[in-house]
């Protein structure tokens, strides 16, 4: 029986590039809902290496120029869209145009405008759209959200948290804000305001931001190369971000009325540790991308919303938005 006799979803991953070759192709032989059925590249060099590693019919082999017959591959349920930030509105339109439901990684959109498009297209082909927020489907972060929604050690008073990543290649297109439209506060900062909002359950109503100093202007010449902000939430609750291009750092802490509570490391694959007031937290590590997938076909089979989806993602683009304004007025920014 093939996989698709099995009842999994054939997924089609739109970029082979080093989230889709080292994560999710992985995770897709994990799954128990979905599989990997296709792929879309630009890159014709790639295609025998995947095509034989992951046994993909020539016919369900697309380029960006025909990818819209995908349309009439009914062996394609879902399409995935792992490209440069620039190109998942256009991705994630087409692909929902195609008849197919989509999930597309962070940050959504360049812009609320295309985060308002990508939402029509699927809504209008009746089809579902979630964003590669794989973090909701990890044990340490449930568990945040469990201990900060519930209030479990009362209400919280600050958050703080901080990802920042060391990219090597000089010329690569998160450096180039017309591909990424942004620095690290898109890239990785973005994770800190996903668990500022997963963990105390509720959204922004105003940002402060600062640009950091920039110690590698030819290589940061497009992009900031660190910032840091401020969200309030409501309830008083005070959130402070930092995100960098030449920093490792890498934690999530909420400060509540009878203690905090953190994971450090928190964004990365795997390799998260917590701690409460009680100890420490004890979960096991799981293939993050096997479960977010695995959630999005039961939710596509079940008819059920996904936790994840597109205004979830235009919300952050958003906020993005709102920390850049902040960024270059100097001013507080109200949401
Ligand atoms: P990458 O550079 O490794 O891969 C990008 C792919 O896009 C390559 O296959 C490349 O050939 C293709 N591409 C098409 N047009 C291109 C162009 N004009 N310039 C550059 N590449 C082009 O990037 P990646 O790290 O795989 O990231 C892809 C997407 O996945 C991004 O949106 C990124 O934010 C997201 N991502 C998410 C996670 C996560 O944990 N959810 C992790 C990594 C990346």
């Amino acid at each position: 029986m093939n996989q698709k006799q099995q009842g999994k979803l054939g997924i089609a991953l739109v970029g082979l590039g080093y989230y889709s070759e080292n994560l999710l192709a992985p995770a897709l032989q994990e799954t128990e809902h979905c599989y990997l059925a296709g792929i879309v590249t630009g890159t014709p060099s790639k295609i025998d290496k995947w095509k034989s590693k992951y046994s993909i019919p020539d016919s369900n082999i697309y380029n960006y120029q025909n990818f819209d017959s995908i349309k009439d591959n009914p062996t394609i349920d879902i399409v995935y869209v792992v490209l440069p930030n620039s190109m998942h509105a256009e991705f994630t339109i087409r692909a929902a145009q195609a008849g197919k439901h989509v999930i597309c990684e962070k940050p959504m959109a360049m812009n609320i405008k295309e985060c308002d498009d990508m939402i029509a297209a699927c809504k209008k082909a009746g089809k579902m759209l979630s964003i590669g927020y794989r973090l909701h489907f990890d044990p340490y972060h449930r568990e945040m959200i469990r201990l900060g929604t519930k209030r479990v050690y009362g209400n919280i008073k600050k958050m703080s948290a901080a990802f920042g990543i060391l990219p090597d290649d000089p010329n690569q297109w998160r450096l180039k804000k017309a591909l990424s439209g942004g620095g690290p506060l898109v890239d990785v900062g973005l994770y800190c305001i996903q668990g500022f909002c997963y963990t105390t359950g509720l959204d922004p109503i105003a940002v402060s931001a600062q640009e950091g100093p920039k110690t590698n202007p030819v290589k940061f010449k497009d992009v900031e190369q660190s910032l840091t902000w401020q969200m309030e939430m409501p309830d008083g609750i005070i959130c402070e971000g930092k995100t960098s291009y030449t920093e490792d750092i890498n934690f999530l802490k909420a400060d509540a009325e009878r203690g905090s509570f953190e994971l450090s490391s928190a964004f990365n694959y795997t390799g998260q540790s917590g701690r409460t007031p009680e100890g420490k937290m004890q979960f096991p590590h799981v293939n993050q991308q096997a479960k977010q997938m695995d959630d999005f076909a039961l939710a596509i089979k079940n008819n059920r919303p996904t936790p994840v989806p597109g205004e979830m993602g235009r919300r952050d683009v958003r906020i993005l938005e709102a920390i850049y304004e902040a960024m270059n007025t100097g001013k507080k920014v109200t949401i």
